[in-house]
Protein backbone atom coordinates (compact mmCIF):
# COMPACT_ATOMS: atom_id res chain seq x y z
CA UNK A 1 0.00 0.00 0.00
CA UNK A 2 1.83 3.38 -0.93
CA UNK A 3 1.16 6.47 0.39
CA UNK A 4 -2.25 7.58 -1.01
CA UNK A 5 -3.60 4.24 0.05
CA UNK A 6 -2.51 4.86 3.78
CA UNK A 7 -3.59 8.86 3.16
CA UNK A 8 -7.09 7.57 1.92
CA UNK A 9 -7.75 4.75 4.70
CA UNK A 10 -7.13 7.90 7.66
CA UNK A 11 -9.05 9.82 5.97
CA UNK A 12 -12.52 7.41 5.92
CA UNK A 13 -11.42 6.22 9.21
CA UNK A 14 -11.40 9.71 10.31
CA UNK A 15 -14.48 10.42 8.15
CA UNK A 16 -16.36 7.25 9.84
CA UNK A 17 -15.22 8.76 13.17
CA UNK A 18 -17.10 11.91 12.81
CA UNK A 19 -20.01 10.01 11.62
CA UNK A 20 -20.40 8.40 14.31
CA UNK A 21 -19.65 11.32 16.55
CA UNK A 22 -22.06 13.10 15.00
CA UNK A 23 -24.83 10.53 14.79
CA UNK A 24 -26.25 10.46 18.11
CA UNK A 25 -27.25 14.14 17.55
CA UNK A 26 -29.01 13.64 14.01
CA UNK A 27 -30.20 10.49 14.73
CA UNK A 28 -32.69 11.60 17.43
CA UNK A 29 -36.48 12.28 16.51
CA UNK A 30 -37.57 16.00 17.14
CA UNK A 31 -41.50 16.34 17.99
CA UNK A 32 -42.21 19.82 19.10
CA UNK A 33 -45.47 19.98 21.06
CA UNK A 34 -47.58 23.12 20.61
CA UNK A 35 -48.77 23.36 24.43
CA UNK A 36 -47.32 21.00 27.74
CA UNK A 37 -50.07 18.82 27.27
CA UNK A 38 -50.10 17.61 24.17
CA UNK A 39 -45.61 17.40 25.24
CA UNK A 40 -46.37 15.53 28.54
CA UNK A 41 -48.34 12.75 26.01
CA UNK A 42 -45.66 12.56 23.65
CA UNK A 43 -43.08 12.29 25.99
CA UNK A 44 -44.68 9.12 27.35
CA UNK A 45 -44.93 7.83 23.48
CA UNK A 46 -41.11 8.63 22.30
CA UNK A 47 -39.38 7.23 25.60
CA UNK A 48 -35.85 7.79 24.64
CA UNK A 49 -36.32 7.54 21.03
CA UNK A 50 -37.52 10.56 20.54
CA UNK A 51 -36.91 14.34 21.47
CA UNK A 52 -39.78 16.50 22.83
CA UNK A 53 -39.98 19.57 23.29
CA UNK A 54 -42.36 22.38 24.03
CA UNK A 55 -43.18 25.41 21.74
CA UNK A 56 -45.04 27.76 24.47
CA UNK A 57 -43.98 28.57 27.77
CA UNK A 58 -47.14 27.28 30.29
CA UNK A 59 -47.77 30.86 31.62
CA UNK A 60 -48.42 31.58 27.60
CA UNK A 61 -52.18 31.36 26.83
CA UNK A 62 -52.77 28.76 24.24
CA UNK A 63 -55.33 30.88 22.26
CA UNK A 64 -53.32 33.63 21.92
CA UNK A 65 -49.33 34.00 21.76
CA UNK A 66 -47.07 36.11 19.56
CA UNK A 67 -44.49 33.87 17.71
CA UNK A 68 -40.75 35.02 18.29
CA UNK A 69 -38.51 34.43 15.20
CA UNK A 70 -37.07 31.81 17.00
CA UNK A 71 -40.24 29.93 17.39
CA UNK A 72 -40.75 29.84 13.84
CA UNK A 73 -37.28 28.27 13.63
CA UNK A 74 -37.98 25.75 15.86
CA UNK A 75 -41.18 24.93 13.71
CA UNK A 76 -38.89 24.49 10.74
CA UNK A 77 -36.30 22.31 12.54
CA UNK A 78 -38.44 20.05 13.72
CA UNK A 79 -39.62 17.03 12.48
CA UNK A 80 -42.90 16.49 13.76
CA UNK A 81 -45.55 19.05 15.11
CA UNK A 82 -47.86 18.09 17.37
CA UNK A 83 -50.78 20.85 18.40
CA UNK A 84 -54.54 20.85 18.76
CA UNK A 85 -55.56 23.07 15.80
CA UNK A 86 -56.35 26.44 14.87
CA UNK A 87 -59.28 26.14 17.00
CA UNK A 88 -57.03 26.32 19.85
CA UNK A 89 -53.61 27.92 18.33
CA UNK A 90 -54.98 30.12 15.65
CA UNK A 91 -51.06 31.80 15.92
CA UNK A 92 -50.38 28.99 14.73
CA UNK A 93 -52.39 27.97 11.61
CA UNK A 94 -50.30 30.37 9.08
CA UNK A 95 -47.05 29.22 10.03
CA UNK A 96 -47.69 25.64 10.27
CA UNK A 97 -49.72 25.59 6.54
CA UNK A 98 -46.41 25.49 4.85
CA UNK A 99 -45.56 22.58 6.49
CA UNK A 100 -45.89 19.36 4.81
CA UNK A 101 -48.26 17.06 5.74
CA UNK A 102 -46.43 14.18 6.71
CA UNK A 103 -44.63 16.81 9.96
CA UNK A 104 -47.60 17.41 11.21
CA UNK A 105 -50.28 15.99 13.29
CA UNK A 106 -53.30 18.18 14.12
CA UNK A 107 -54.61 16.99 16.98
CA UNK A 108 -57.99 18.17 16.35
CA UNK A 109 -58.91 16.63 13.45
CA UNK A 110 -58.40 13.14 14.60
CA UNK A 111 -60.99 10.23 14.12
CA UNK A 112 -62.94 9.01 16.79
CA UNK A 113 -62.31 11.73 19.54
CA UNK A 114 -64.98 12.23 22.13
CA UNK A 115 -66.59 15.40 22.27
CA UNK A 116 -68.62 16.60 25.43
CA UNK A 117 -72.09 16.47 24.97
CA UNK A 118 -74.05 19.22 23.68
CA UNK A 119 -75.95 20.42 27.30
CA UNK A 120 -79.75 21.06 27.02
CA UNK A 121 -81.49 23.63 28.66
CA UNK A 122 -83.41 21.14 30.84
CA UNK A 123 -83.38 23.52 34.40
CA UNK A 124 -80.00 21.66 35.24
CA UNK A 125 -77.51 22.86 32.90
CA UNK A 126 -77.26 25.97 31.08
CA UNK A 127 -76.39 26.92 27.65
CA UNK A 128 -76.62 31.15 27.66
CA UNK A 129 -74.11 30.99 25.21
CA UNK A 130 -72.74 29.61 21.79
CA UNK A 131 -70.55 27.15 21.33
CA UNK A 132 -67.90 27.98 18.86
CA UNK A 133 -67.54 25.31 17.17
CA UNK A 134 -66.80 22.06 19.03
CA UNK A 135 -64.33 22.84 22.56
CA UNK A 136 -61.04 22.38 21.51
CA UNK A 137 -59.31 21.35 24.98
CA UNK A 138 -59.64 17.76 24.14
CA UNK A 139 -56.97 16.76 26.12
CA UNK A 140 -59.26 16.81 29.34
CA UNK A 141 -61.08 13.78 28.37
CA UNK A 142 -58.27 10.58 28.91
CA UNK A 143 -60.25 9.02 26.01
CA UNK A 144 -58.62 11.65 23.36
CA UNK A 145 -55.43 11.87 24.86
CA UNK A 146 -55.31 8.13 24.16
CA UNK A 147 -55.94 8.77 20.74
CA UNK A 148 -53.37 11.31 20.29
CA UNK A 149 -50.37 8.68 21.77
CA UNK A 150 -51.76 5.96 19.29
CA UNK A 151 -51.64 8.27 16.08
CA UNK A 152 -48.12 9.90 17.26
CA UNK A 153 -46.85 6.34 17.86
CA UNK A 154 -48.28 5.33 14.18
CA UNK A 155 -46.48 8.74 13.03
CA UNK A 156 -43.45 8.07 14.68
CA UNK A 157 -43.07 4.44 13.77
CA UNK A 158 -43.18 5.32 10.05
CA UNK A 159 -40.26 8.11 10.78
CA UNK A 160 -38.52 5.64 12.08
CA UNK A 161 -39.14 2.20 11.82
CA UNK A 162 -36.46 1.03 13.56
CA UNK A 163 -37.92 1.68 16.38
CA UNK A 164 -41.69 1.42 15.46
CA UNK A 165 -42.13 -1.46 18.40
CA UNK A 166 -41.14 0.34 21.10
CA UNK A 167 -43.27 3.66 20.04
CA UNK A 168 -45.87 1.14 19.73
CA UNK A 169 -45.39 -0.35 23.33
CA UNK A 170 -45.10 2.79 24.47
CA UNK A 171 -48.40 3.97 23.48
CA UNK A 172 -50.31 1.23 24.85
CA UNK A 173 -48.47 1.19 28.29
CA UNK A 174 -49.79 4.75 28.22
CA UNK A 175 -53.12 3.76 27.35
CA UNK A 176 -53.53 1.60 30.03
CA UNK A 177 -51.94 3.46 32.67
CA UNK A 178 -54.30 6.47 31.46
CA UNK A 179 -57.64 4.13 31.83
CA UNK A 180 -57.19 2.91 34.82
CA UNK A 181 -56.68 6.44 36.20
CA UNK A 182 -59.32 7.18 33.93
CA UNK A 183 -61.54 4.92 36.93
CA UNK A 184 -59.95 6.04 39.72
CA UNK A 185 -60.90 9.77 38.70
CA UNK A 186 -64.56 8.23 38.20
CA UNK A 187 -64.45 6.85 41.16
CA UNK A 188 -63.01 9.96 43.52
CA UNK A 189 -65.38 12.31 41.48
CA UNK A 190 -68.63 10.42 41.52
CA UNK A 191 -69.79 11.90 45.31
CA UNK A 192 -69.32 15.64 44.22
CA UNK A 193 -71.08 15.46 40.81
CA UNK A 194 -74.32 17.38 41.81
CA UNK A 195 -72.58 20.15 43.45
CA UNK A 196 -73.04 23.34 41.21
CA UNK A 197 -70.05 25.31 39.90
CA UNK A 198 -68.22 27.71 37.47
CA UNK A 199 -65.03 27.47 36.10
CA UNK A 200 -63.21 30.77 35.06
CA UNK A 201 -62.86 30.36 31.36
CA UNK A 202 -64.90 27.68 29.44
CA UNK A 203 -62.30 25.41 28.83
CA UNK A 204 -63.31 22.42 30.68
CA UNK A 205 -65.95 20.65 28.93
CA UNK A 206 -64.09 17.70 28.03
CA UNK A 207 -63.27 16.87 31.75
CA UNK A 208 -66.76 18.26 33.12
CA UNK A 209 -68.59 15.73 30.76
CA UNK A 210 -65.92 13.08 31.10
CA UNK A 211 -66.86 12.52 35.12
CA UNK A 212 -70.52 14.18 34.90
CA UNK A 213 -69.92 17.34 37.22
CA UNK A 214 -72.48 20.22 37.88
CA UNK A 215 -71.33 22.80 35.86
CA UNK A 216 -73.29 26.30 36.04
CA UNK A 217 -71.74 28.89 34.64
CA UNK A 218 -68.22 29.63 33.55
CA UNK A 219 -66.83 33.69 33.92
CA UNK A 220 -65.55 34.23 30.55
CA UNK A 221 -65.61 32.33 27.43
CA UNK A 222 -62.13 32.76 26.40
CA UNK A 223 -58.84 33.92 28.84
CA UNK A 224 -58.01 37.07 27.35
CA UNK A 225 -61.71 37.94 26.13
CA UNK A 226 -63.39 40.61 29.54
CA UNK A 227 -66.91 39.50 30.41
CA UNK A 228 -69.74 42.03 29.62
CA UNK A 229 -71.32 43.65 32.40
CA UNK A 230 -74.70 41.57 31.75
CA UNK A 231 -72.97 38.33 31.83
CA UNK A 232 -71.47 38.96 34.82
CA UNK A 233 -75.08 39.78 36.78
CA UNK A 234 -76.11 36.65 35.31
CA UNK A 235 -73.00 34.58 36.59
CA UNK A 236 -73.99 35.96 40.04
CA UNK A 237 -77.85 35.33 39.88
CA UNK A 238 -77.25 31.43 38.70
CA UNK A 239 -74.38 31.15 41.63
CA UNK A 240 -76.66 32.60 43.97
CA UNK A 241 -79.07 29.90 42.91
CA UNK A 242 -76.96 26.69 42.71
CA UNK A 243 -73.53 27.39 43.08
CA UNK A 244 -70.82 26.31 45.72
CA UNK A 245 -67.60 27.32 44.07
CA UNK A 246 -66.02 29.78 41.60
CA UNK A 247 -62.52 28.40 40.07
CA UNK A 248 -60.33 30.74 39.25
CA UNK A 249 -56.81 29.67 36.79
CA UNK A 250 -53.54 30.96 37.81
CA UNK A 251 -52.73 33.38 34.87
CA UNK A 252 -55.82 35.59 34.88
CA UNK A 253 -58.07 37.76 36.83
CA UNK A 254 -61.09 39.43 36.22
CA UNK A 255 -61.40 42.14 38.97
CA UNK A 256 -64.47 41.28 41.31
CA UNK A 257 -64.66 37.45 41.31
CA UNK A 258 -63.24 37.19 44.80
CA UNK A 259 -66.07 39.83 46.32
CA UNK A 260 -68.37 38.23 44.45
CA UNK A 261 -67.68 34.42 45.42
CA UNK A 262 -67.37 36.40 49.41
CA UNK A 263 -70.59 37.85 48.95
CA UNK A 264 -72.47 34.72 47.71
CA UNK A 265 -70.47 32.35 50.13
CA UNK A 266 -68.87 30.52 47.66
CA UNK A 267 -65.57 28.71 48.09
CA UNK A 268 -62.95 29.79 45.58
CA UNK A 269 -60.61 26.91 43.73
CA UNK A 270 -58.06 26.87 41.32
CA UNK A 271 -57.68 25.15 38.06
CA UNK A 272 -54.72 24.80 35.56
CA UNK A 273 -56.17 23.04 31.99
CA UNK A 274 -52.20 23.32 31.43
CA UNK A 275 -50.56 22.30 33.87
CA UNK A 276 -47.55 24.01 36.55
CA UNK A 277 -44.23 23.98 36.24
CA UNK A 278 -44.36 21.08 38.92
CA UNK A 279 -46.47 18.20 36.49
CA UNK A 280 -44.52 16.03 34.77
CA UNK A 281 -46.29 13.67 33.40
CA UNK A 282 -50.06 13.82 31.38
CA UNK A 283 -51.71 11.77 34.83
CA UNK A 284 -50.22 13.91 36.79
CA UNK A 285 -51.93 17.00 35.44
CA UNK A 286 -55.54 14.46 35.28
CA UNK A 287 -54.57 13.85 39.25
CA UNK A 288 -54.05 17.68 40.00
CA UNK A 289 -57.30 19.11 38.56
CA UNK A 290 -59.21 16.17 39.90
CA UNK A 291 -57.51 17.17 43.41
CA UNK A 292 -58.42 20.69 42.76
CA UNK A 293 -62.43 20.11 42.04
CA UNK A 294 -62.37 17.66 44.87
CA UNK A 295 -61.28 20.55 47.21
CA UNK A 296 -63.34 22.55 46.32
CA UNK A 297 -66.39 20.93 45.91
CA UNK A 298 -66.57 18.27 48.21
CA UNK A 299 -67.10 19.34 52.15
CA UNK A 300 -69.93 21.65 51.54
CA UNK A 301 -70.69 22.80 55.00
CA UNK A 302 -67.51 22.92 56.30
CA UNK A 303 -66.76 26.94 55.11
ZN1 LIG B 1 -58.63 27.61 26.97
Amino acid sequence: MGYRGRFFRRALALLGLGLILAAPAQAKLQVLASIKPLALIAQEVAGDQARVDTLLPITASPHDYPLKMSDHKRLRAADLVLWIGPEMESFLARPLSSLPADKLITSYQLAGLNWPEEVQEDGHHHTNHVHLGKDPHLWLDPRNAILIAQALAERLAQLQPASAAQFRANAQRFAASVQQLDQQLAAQLAPVKDVGFAVYHEGYGHFVGRYDLHQVAYVTYSPERRPGAKHLQELREILAKEGECLFMEPYYKVQGMEEMATSLNLRIGLLDPIGGQQVSSYQQLLQQLSESFLTCLADRRNR
